[in-house]
């Protein structure tokens, strides 16, 4: 399933589920009219068919898809409501199941494929956990032998999207770890993991092997630039091994 490029489809579908995730994202299941073939990472162009807010028909945004291949009912995305935004406010604050939508896809080279040995260290922030999210269902779900690591960014606890699914995957799948790091939160709670920016001392700390590894970076361009840079200079990673996706 994920070692040729999928073919691209036009899907005309309805949005199946809507979940809260955090105090400004949702995740939205849309159901899957026929198979749709992609690799973990990917993402689609979602619009809406038929919107409340007219001036919206037609639009159109990427989102990475934050569901595993292996699930074939639907796929999944999160959004997150950008301040001003047009689309994601929208899709945040007014779309409801039953939401007629049409996608494309999938697009992207930031894939996680079968081929690629050794230990996956995956770093995000806010929603570009999603893409992140597809590759360690994906090694869930396919029992695949790989370590995968993720660091996930927020400013605060209440801004930590699918919390309790990321606490639940690693009790699945003793292959996988997640360590979720705070900037912004106040000293002094109950929170257990760490704090600040993703550092070159917080990778050593969890990292045994930091040349052997394959680095997915997806989140804010400021962040992934700075971890890139971090990567590179501070800890010698090769270049070849670090792929990124950018988005805010
Ligand atoms: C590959 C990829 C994957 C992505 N995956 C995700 C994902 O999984 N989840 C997610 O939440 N997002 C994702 N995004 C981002 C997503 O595509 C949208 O860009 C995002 O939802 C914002 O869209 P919007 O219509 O709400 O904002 P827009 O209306 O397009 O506005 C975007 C920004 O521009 C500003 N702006 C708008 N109009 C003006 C103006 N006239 N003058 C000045 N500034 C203005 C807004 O304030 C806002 O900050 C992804 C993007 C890419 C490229």
């Amino acid at each position: 399933m994920t070692t040729a490029p999928a073919q691209r489809k036009t899907l005309h579908s309805v949005v199946s589920g809507v979940t809260q995730q955090t105090h400004d994202t949702k995740s939205f299941q849309v159901r899957l009219p026929e198979a749709f073939d992609f690799q973990p990472g990917q993402f689609l162009m979602l619009s809406l068919e038929d919107p409340g807010n007219p001036d919206l028909k037609g639009k159109q945004r990427a989102y990475s898809i934050a569901s595993s291949p292996t699930t074939q009912e639907y796929v999944e995305v999160v959004i997150k409501e950008t301040p001003n935004g047009f689309f994601s406010k929208y899709m945040v604050r007014d779309c409801r199941e039953g939401e007629k939508v049409k996608f494309t896809g999938p697009w992207g080279h930031f894939v996680y494929n079968e081929s690629m040995p050794g230990h996956l260290v995956l770093i995000g922030a806010g929603s570009g956990i999603a893409p992140l999210l597809a590759m360690m269902r994906y090694l869930t779900d396919k029992r695949l032998s790989n370590k995968a690591t993720l660091f996930f960014s927020n400013k605060t606890r209440e801004d930590v999207i699918y919390e309790k699914k990321l606490a639940e995957l690693p009790r699945q799948n003793p292959n996988l770890r997640v360590v979720n790091t705070l900037t912004r939160e106040e000293e002094g709670d109950d929170w257990k993991g760490e704090r600040g920016r993703v550092s070159a001392e917080m990778i050593k700390k969890h990292i045994p092997d930091v040349h052997g590894a394959l680095y997915y970076l997806c989140g804010p361009p400021l962040m992934v630039d700075g971890v890139v840079k971090m990567l590179k200079e501070e800890l010698g990673v090769d270049p070849a091994k670090i792929k990124t996706e950018k988005y805010d």
